[in-house]
């Protein structure tokens, strides 16, 4: 066999995700130089923003101006969060530069004690994070996971059942620009054309005719708890697997204020970004991870087929960097301060609902039960747009995405809807009070801005002035940390 021809059994030896991690491994680090010439492991990453201002000053300075930005503006976009100062220790580390392929005791190159060590204590605190049984911390991203997920199980043409696009699906669900609406045969459920609500019934009428090989549940915009045992009982009934991305609401899953697919879905997935951690996806399964499958002249257990679609099935070297950032992530889940932020998250969610309902905004379910709201702004005032809104809102210096809302008149580009996150508002340590002022500049902007067309406005310099004035004060008194 040539080295580059990965063979599956090779790596298939290693029962991967059963290593247990012992916290440190063979590593003593001594947190001293060896020799007087040689920098403290310590010194040499403390000097990267030196090294970073030397060298490529152009890169520093535009890296200054995110970080300015960041802090100068109130960020709502559901998608993102704050990772702590810790992940990007590790994100920005040595580590960075190991290579290698395959998993935790099998790999293809030397020198991979320290990262197996890295990657087994990343696995044991996804699972203990999540009350899994097999955790893969390998994706580069919550798409690459949803990826490893649809090529272990489907062939060619075969059938995928998921939410629409238009209705809050995630593209990498079947969209049709996406490699998953490409290779397999898509059809798309839909929530409910007056509540919004997703239609459990309506979706097991779907799965029993079209009978998809996977039904895949989870959501990019959706802002009530969604029943994962309920979909299990579908996906049976139809004899589908069940997928469950939940890359917005991991977070508060983790700390139990959503109701976990975990022992529901034979896969979970997820972005680890969105809940705070570092960029990558994860992979998580409960007890379907020793269910037995046929692969090709074999029989596997799915987390060992998940395990070689991984690599080399879909992707190459795992970034290590961010596996070592993921371990760091998920210790910091099990903290008392983000369990109890999560609920505040949801908290703060559901005062933005509150107060922009009281103004007479129209909040998509009339509130929420997680991090987002979604509000049609097309049903404020006439001609309003999500992009005016999201264009307005930002020169003002609150930044929020316009979204597309179920069965929206309006193409993707300009939208009827906008989509407030409260993941970052809340890390910063902002509360009810803030909420209602985030939602009085908000409806100062909305109400006074002059719409000329879908996406042309004039905002009053005295007005877009007073707001982003506003804004800074509000910022400057919840400095990042
Ligand atoms: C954000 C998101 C993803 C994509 O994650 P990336 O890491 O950005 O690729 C997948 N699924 C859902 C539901 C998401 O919200």
């Amino acid at each position: 066999m040539l080295p580059n021809e990965h063979s599956v059994e090779r790596y298939g030896q290693g029962e991967p995700g059963t290593v247990e991690a012992t916290e440190g491994g063979d590593c003593e680090p001594h947190g001293q130089a060896h020799g007087s010439e040689m920098e403290s492991c310590e010194q040499y990453h403390k000097d990267l923003w030196e090294a970073l201002r030397e060298q490529d000053l152009h890169v520093y300075e535009l890296l200054t101006c995110e970080y300015e930005r960041f802090c100068n503006t109130i960020q709502l976009i559901a998608a993102e969060n704050q990772c702590s100062r810790a992940v990007l220790g590790a994100l920005g580390s040595v580590v960075q530069n190991k290579t290698t392929e395959g998993f935790v005791g099998a790999r293809y190159h030397g020198g991979c004690g320290v990262v197996d060590d890295i990657e087994a204590l990343a696995i044991s605190r996804a699972k203990d994070a999540f009350g899994a049984k097999y955790a893969n911390v390998q994706p580069h991203s919550g798409t690459a996971a949803n990826q490893i997920v649809c090529t272990a199980l489907l062939e060619k043409g075969e059938r995928i059942l998921s939410l629409g696009m238009d209705q809050g699906g995630h593209v990498s669900h079947g969209g049709r620009v996406s490699y998953s609406g490409k290779f397999f045969e898509v059809e798309h459920y839909h929530v409910d054309r007056e509540t919004f609500l997703l239609d459990y019934e309506a979706v097991r009428r779907q799965a029993l005719s079209f009978r998809p090989k996977l039904l895949i549940c989870g959501a990019t915009a959706y802002s009530r708890t969604i029943d994962f045992k309920r979909f299990r009982e579908i996906a049976d009934e139809a004899g589908a697997y069940l997928m469950a991305d939940v890359s917005h609401i991991a977070g508060l899953i983790i700390a139990g204020a959503h109701p976990s697919p975990v022992g529901h879905a034979h896969f979970v997935t997820t972005s680890t970004y969105k809940p705070g951690g570092p960029r990558g996806g994860l992979i998580l399964m409960g007890s379907d991870a020793d269910t037995r499958v046929r692969a090709g002249k074999r029989e596997i257990t799915l987390s060992e087929l998940i395990q070689k679609t991984t690599f080399p099935g879909v992707q190459g070297t795992p970034y290590l960097n961010n596996i070592a950032a993921k371990a760091v992530f998920f210790k910091e889940t099990l903290s008392d301060e983000y369990r109890a932020r999560q609920f505040r998250i949801i908290e703060n969610a559901q005062e933005l609902a509150g107060k922009l309902g009281e103004l007479g905004y129209d909040v998509l379910t009339g509130g929420t039960d997680n991090h987002m709201v979604l509000v049609n702004v097309a049903n404020l005032r006439e001609g309003l747009t999500g992009l005016i809104a999201q264009k307005a809102l930002e020169e003002c210096g609150i930044v929020i995405n316009m979204n597309r809302l179920p069965y929206d008149p309006k193409s993707p580009r300009v939208t009827s809807g906008m989509r407030l996150g409260t993941p970052i508002v809340t890390k910063l340590g902002m509360g009810r009070g803030e909420m209602e002022e985030i939602v009085l500049l908000t409806d100062a902007v909305l109400r006074g801005v002059k719409v000329l067309g879908d996406s042309d406005y004039e905002l009053e310099r005295g007005l877009k002035d007073r707001v982003r004035e506003n804004v800074r004060g509000l910022c400057s008194r919840f400095p990042m940390r």
